[in-house]
């Protein structure tokens, strides 16, 4: 049947391609993991790990193990870490999908060790030991290993343990600083824990560390540097530029400053999702005629106004009511009225001959125009990742 024409098109190919030049800035020197998390930011699980795959990502990365047995049963092969770590009862599901678990609470490592000496554990994975990957806090004080909890945690791979240590992990909280000084210190920090992890006698494969800020900003060699002196090899774990958007940077550089990647990637980067709905029908109103919820918005003369079928259970915030436009015939209309649940009005009267049934593009390029989400995040205050992952379920995927 057909649906409420609200939906999202997805560019694979544009995902694909975007993947290709991020490779081409990590230069050989460090893996990418292709972040999947949060149904790919939005964007679909379904439409984008085949598409992730096909470009050749090896590694992919979730928040959860629900997140990761969803993600293998689209890609039977690649590995697929699970950021967020395990919570009780889910090593059996971590063993049985052979998903790769981020760690870094006890708790963990005992829920991990159960699972690795179970029954359902593959007999290949129980003679090298179950991998994982532990999380070091270098600063951001979220998930990880503390350093005066590191010499514990690493008692737990001794030659003993149904465990593997795989890889080292932390996360760079501020790699989109122009200045570079607290990503300096969080490696150094870093630096010190490998040195203790090397004292423990222990040689994980991977140094996993940086996300899309990190990327864009040059920081691969000096990962794969750290990586290297340590006999490792480096991963970074790119999300949002894999769908297309360049972090801006906090504050940013100055013009002759600007990393060659993140100018690269500005130029490069494609977005891959573009949000649309339909004009359900057009009115005139009179001057003095007042528009939705509690009348926020009064008609000035007489105006055309156009209904939209999106609404803030779609996921369109609603305090971009009276205060933002969508694209309508490749012109700008402004959103007059409250946002409701389910519908939002247009003034179309600027725009001549819209028609119940016409295209209206809420994210995404129409003709000459285009809505970013970062439009979308300056006009709420909040961020990209944000305005991407609260597109609402309802709203149909649809990869083209
Ligand atoms: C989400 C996430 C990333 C990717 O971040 P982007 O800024 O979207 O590139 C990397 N690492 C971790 C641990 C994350 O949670």
């Amino acid at each position: 049947m057909p649906t409420r024409p609200c939906w999202v098109e997805i560019r694979t190919r544009s995902l694909e391609e975007n993947y290709r030049f991020l490779v081409s800035l990590a230069e050989g020197q460090a893996e990418l993991l292709a972040m999947v998390k949060a149904d790919a930011y939005g964007h679909s699980l379904a439409a984008c790990v085949p598409a992730a795959v096909r470009v050749g990502a090896r590694w992919l990365g979730v928040t959860s193990v629900e997140e990761g047995v969803a993600t293998r049963a689209l890609c039977p092969q690649g590995r697929v870490l699970v950021m967020g770590g395990v919570f009780a009862g889910q090593g059996h599901a971590v063993v049985e999908h052979l998903l790769t678990a981020v760690a870094w609470e006890p708790w963990q490592l005992d829920e991990l060790e159960r699972a690795a000496h179970s029954a359902n554990c593959p007999a290949g994975v129980q003679a090298v030991g179950l991998p994982v990957h532990l999380e070091i806090d270098t600063g951001m004080s979220r998930q990880g290993v503390s350093p005066d909890g590191l010499a514990a945690a690493l008692a737990r791979f001794g030659p003993a343990s149904a465990l593997r240590l795989e890889g080292v992990m932390t996360h760079l909280f501020a790699a989109d600083e122009a200045d570079g000084a607290v990503t300096e210190a969080q490696l150094v920090r870093l630096n010190q824990a490998l040195g203790q992890i090397a004292d423990a006698g222990l040689t994980p494969d991977w140094l996993n560390v940086g996300n899309s800020a990190a990327l864009l900003a040059g920081e691969a060699g000096r990962i794969a540097a750290l990586a290297g002196r340590h006999g490792m090899k480096a991963m970074l774990r790119p999300g949002l530029a894999l769908y297309g958007l360049a972090p801006q940077f906090d504050p940013g550089f100055a013009p002759e400053k600007v990393p060659d990647g993140l100018a690269a990637a500005r130029a490069a980067l494609q977005p891959v999702l573009s949000w649309k709905t339909a004009v359900v029908g057009v009115r005139t109103v009179p001057a003095g005629a007042v528009v939705g919820y509690n009348g926020t918005f009064v008609a000035t003369e007489p105006m055309r106004l156009a209904l939209a079928a999106v609404g803030y259970a779609d996921g369109l915030d609603r305090r971009l009511g009276n205060n933002f436009s969508l694209l309508v015939h490749g012109q700008r209309a402004p959103l007059v009225g409250r946002i409701s649940m389910d519908q939002a009005v247009l003034d179309v009267t600027e725009i001549a001959g819209v028609e119940a049934g016409d295209e209206v593009v809420i994210l995404g390029t129409q003709r000459d125009e285009t809505i970013t989400a970062f439009d979308h995040a300056e006009a709420t205050g909040t961020i990209p990742w944000e305005v991407f992952t609260r597109i609402g379920p309802r709203v149909r995927r649809v990869a083209v």
